[in-house]
């Protein structure tokens, strides 16, 4: 049997406030498949952004606060350049406020993960947004500036700007939760659909409903994983 993509061992966070120690992952243990599209549902302030950071290797556990791999393999060994191509090839992460660069267009936003160190590379990442942003309906934006957007067209310049150098699995931290039912669902729609094609996604969210739409959800509360089922 294969390994799964993702796997996390008794993942363990905690944030200091002043002299206060604030816990958050208490013991995290989850694993992902490869091609599942699995859900983490939580509360507000449950740690669903802290668990997503951490699996897509923008934090780190606590020391000795256990471990994160990437088929079998663990992130904390790897070497800065190896966690720089996971960043920028393994995952593709995509966010509740899009965090879009104003300055730059729709195309340059979506094609900017092929220019940092480990991605596709400039010219291939600019014809792989084109294909995402006319496969996601915004050929007729390319050349737009992020305000010129509504909330759904930003964020689906910024799942383009997530598929750009073709992740292995989408991390998205709550990706309808900045915008109303009916663009969520398209949002959703349009995950579903990248699932379809092969994409390997775990998406946070508070919402029962959204979490209803993946494969699998798993609960976060006090600080573990549990299953979720299904109401
Ligand atoms: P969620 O995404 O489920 O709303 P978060 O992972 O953002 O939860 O946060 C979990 C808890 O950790 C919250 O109480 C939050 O205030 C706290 N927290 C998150 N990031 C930090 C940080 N950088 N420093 C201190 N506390 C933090
Ligand atoms: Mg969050």
């Amino acid at each position: 049997m294969s390994k799964p993509l993702l796997e996390s061992r008794d993942l363990r966070k905690t944030y200091r406030l002043g002299r206060i120690d604030v816990p958050v992952l208490k013991g995290c243990t989850m694993h992902v498949d490869h091609g599942e599209f699995l859900a983490v549902l939580g509360s507000s302030g449950s740690g669903k952004s802290t668990l997503l950071h951490i699996l897509g290797g923008l934090d780190r556990p606590d020391q000795n606060g256990g471990e994160v791999l990437h088929n079998g393999a663990p992130l904390a060994s790897c070497s800065e350049r190896q966690l720089n191509s996971y960043r920028a090839r393994t995952v593709g992460f995509v966010f509740q406020f899009y965090h879009l660069l104003p300055e730059l267009t729709v195309l340059e936003n979506a094609a900017l993960p092929g220019f940092v160190p480990g991605g596709i590379g400039g010219d291939a990442a600019t014809q792989q947004a084109k294909t995402l942003l006319d496969r996601f309906g915004l050929s007729h934006r390319l050349n737009h500036r992020p305000r010129e957007l509504s909330g759904g067209e930003r964020q689906r310049t910024a799942i383009a700007r997530a598929m750009v150098n073709g992740p292995e699995v989408l991390l998205a931290d709550e990706p309808t939760g900045n915008l109303d039912e009916h663009t969520g669902g398209e949002i959703l729609d349009l995950l579903s659909e990248a699932h379809r094609d092969g994409l390997t996604i775990v998406m946070v969210t508070h919402d029962q409903l959204i979490a209803d739409r993946a494969d699998r959800a798993i609960l976060l509360a006090d600080g573990v994983l549990a299953a979720a089922n299904p109401i």
